[in-house]
């Protein structure tokens, strides 16, 4: 019986992938593989190492979940290191959790390296410090996509008194968001920022107020970071990258 590896690759940039992850991966006989992560990271195998698409469009499951597990359940049979690679941090919006405690029912060994996660790293990559002293104290990181597409059940009022307001998967829900914002007392002027394939030679931000996203102006796709909180007026003075091809190739 081989043991399972639930591995984070990091946000885009095939750099920042932990030195743990890039270990288990220079090992790895299978890697069961999603959408997110930046293929070039998958370069890092052996030559005879079985490669496994396994990715989820927003909403649309290219295999379910349960097949997913079906097949984490017979590559632990056959190899002896499967490594589940996933986007960011496995844990964070990854189903790593469910994926855990399936192989821990099915009494499979398994070992959960984190990873660099899109809500924080690719904030970064835009030159947005999502807390700031004197300007933002909390941050929260949310899901803007629940089952069949619908917003998620979201504490609306709570979320007045966060700073910096995080969304992932939010694109498709943007305007519901921003209205519900603003009903629960956020200033429509509150600037935001989208940050497409953050971190990633493809990497494009869009700044606006939340009025502009409540009235359906701004244009953008998936995959996204959508972020609200005054701490985006500091991209100014903090914005340290002008040509993401410089660093990330
Ligand atoms: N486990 C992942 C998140 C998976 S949910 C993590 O920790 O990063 C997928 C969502 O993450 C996307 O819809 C998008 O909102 C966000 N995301 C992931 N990679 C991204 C990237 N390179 N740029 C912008 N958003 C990204």
């Amino acid at each position: 019986m081989g043991k399972v590896y639930i591995v984070g690759a990091g946000p885009g940039d095939p750099e920042l992938l932990t030195l743990k992850a890039l270990k288990v991966l220079k090992k790895a006989d299978v890697v069961l593989y999603d959408r997110l992560v930046n293929k070039d990271i998958l370069d890092n195998v052996k030559s005879d190492c079985k490669l496994v698409y396994v990715g989820k469009a927003d909403g649309k499951h290219i295999l379910e979940q349960d097949k997913i597990n079906s097949l984490l359940y017979k590559f632990a049979n056959e190899y002896e290191v499967v490594v589940r690679l996933k986007g960011g941090d496995p844990f964070v919006f990854g189903r790593g959790g469910e994926e855990a405690i399936f192989l821990k029912e099915n009494g499979i060994q398994y070992e959960v390296i984190p990873g660099i996660t899109s809500a924080i790293a690719v904030p970064i990559y835009a030159g947005v410090p999502i807390t700031q002293r004197g300007l933002a104290s909390s941050f929260v990181v949310l899901t803007g996509h629940g089952s069949k597409g619908v917003l998620p059940n979201i504490d609306w009022d709570a979320l007045k008194g966060i700073d910096t307001i995080i969304f992932l998967m939010g694109v498709s829900n943007r305007v519901k968001i921003a209205q519900n914002l603003i009903k629960v007392g956020k200033s429509p002027k509150t600037p935001v920022i989208f940050i497409e394939k953050g971190t990633t030679q493809y990497q494009r931000e869009i700044e606006a107020t939340l009025k502009d996203v409540a009235d359906g102006l701004i244009d953008v796709s998936p995959p996204a970071i959508f972020l609200i909180g005054e701490v985006v007026k500091l991209r100014e003075k903090v914005k340290w990258l002008d040509n993401i091809q410089e660093i990330v190739v």
